[in-house]
């Protein structure tokens, strides 16, 4: 038999290495992004009584009413925004899905993705697999800051979706409002659809705003926003998650979501749909994110590390190269099996891996594991 591989390149995620590697190792693991406390057990309860209370059979398709219901009144209260429960929001198995869903959706054979990199590493696979290019636009260390007129000049008549993702995984950085309003002024008037992953829009420190898509209303118009209830709520193994769009974008998307998974864990909506009803459950996670971040960088301050602060997610990206001159994952396979600490090279997430001496660390941890893992750091 002869299998031709659709994907003949790709490698395992960085991710499932690293923290492979970390267990192997016995290292403190800083690399793959998810919190090693627990979620809120109100939370939990709530899944309990939920399946308790007869939410065992299949969800509605797009996902349970309650749910889209409280994240309409969420994009309401925080954006002023309106999704319409019934035909613009559809809950997803994290927000991976809703990307693979929202990518499905749109694009065609030879179709052009302009995506920015460092890039989360689940968007150019799923571009490839249908049949899309992806475009790159290799952004660099520190700031990590586009330039919009590369950005235009990478525009085509086959460029069919630009993807963003702010506060950004992996540099921690965040868009202003003059990088929405260049991307609002870049597609308006185009047929361009924009895929903004929005998974750490409540990850923001420094009392900077998020600059969510649906606040400019032309953007609003062509995007899928993509959110994470793994990354708000602490619980990244549910893989809950949803897609907002307009009305004409939702129905492609429900297209793909009806036979890719047809509909998502029903107990977890019905309990995360009760917990959205708090919003001091959602609007307090950027103070206590940016306590973990001012924790990790003070304890870091004598390392022989160069950092920009953290403006968003829950990474932290730094530069190692007074270190070593090794390769980043070079780098990251001696500091987690010689000295103990596990991190993410930033190369993975680069074109062609460029390698910029930069590695990611979690802060979504114990107090306690950042104040170890920093006393290794330190000690570099
Ligand atoms: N987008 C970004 C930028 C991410 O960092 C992640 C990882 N959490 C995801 C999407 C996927 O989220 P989920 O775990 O909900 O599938
Ligand atoms: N989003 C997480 C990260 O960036 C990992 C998600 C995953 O492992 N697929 O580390």
């Amino acid at each position: 038999m002869k299998l031709e591989s659709k994907l003949p390149n790709l490698e395992t995620t960085i991710f499932a290495v690293m923290s492979a590697m970390a267990n192997q190792y016995n290292a403190i693991n800083l690399s793959q992004g998810y919190p090693n406390f627990k979620s809120d057990e109100m939370l939990m309860d709530l899944v309990h009584q939920a399946m308790l209370s007869g939410y065992n059979q299949y969800a509605a398709m797009p996902g349970a009413m309650e749910l889209r219901r409280a994240i309409s009144k969420k994009f309401e209260r925080l954006y002023g925004s309106s999704y319409h429960p019934e035909s613009e929001i559809t809950v997803t198995a994290g927000a991976t899905q809703a990307i693979y869903t929202a990518i499905t959706a749109i694009v065609k054979q030879n179709d052009e993705v302009i995506v920015f990199r460092p890039a989360y590493d689940c968007y150019v696979p799923t571009i490839e697999l249908n049949g899309g290019k992806a475009i790159s636009i290799q952004l660099s260390k520190p700031d990590y800051t586009i330039n919009w007129v590369e950005v235009k000049a990478a525009i085509t008549p086959k460029t069919k979706m630009i993807i963003v993702n702010t506060p950004h995984n992996p540099s921690g950085t965040v868009f202003s409002k003059q990088d929405m309003l260049a991307l609002e002024k870049l597609t308006k008037g185009t047929d361009i659809i924009v895929l903004s992953d929005e998974v750490y829009e409540h990850l923001i420190y420094d009392s900077v705003q998020h600059q969510s898509a649906c606040l400019f209303p032309d953007l609003k118009s062509r995007s899928f926003i993509t959110a994470s209830f793994g990354k708000t709520f602490h619980n990244t193994g549910w893989k809950m998650g949803y897609c907002c769009a307009p009305k004409a974008l939702m129905e492609e998307f429900i297209k793909v979501h009806q036979f890719n998974v047809f509909s998502v864990n029903h107990p977890m909506q019905i309990a995360l749909a009760k917990y959205l009803e708090d919003e001091n459950n959602y609007l307090q996670l950027s103070e206590f994110y940016q306590k973990k971040r001012d924790l990790f960088l003070s304890l870091m301050k004598n390392s022989r590390f160069k950092f920009k602060p953290s403006k968003g997610s829950y990474f932290q990206a730094a530069d190692y190269s007074e270190i070593s001159q090794d390769n980043d994952l070079e780098f990251v396979t001696w500091l987690t099996q010689k000295k103990g600490v596990a991190a993410i090279p930033i190369s993975a997430f680069n074109l062609n891996k460029k390698d910029e001496k930069m590695i990611r660390f979690c802060f979504a941890k114990t107090d306690d594991t950042l104040t170890q893992a920093a006393q290794i750091l330190c000690e570099l």
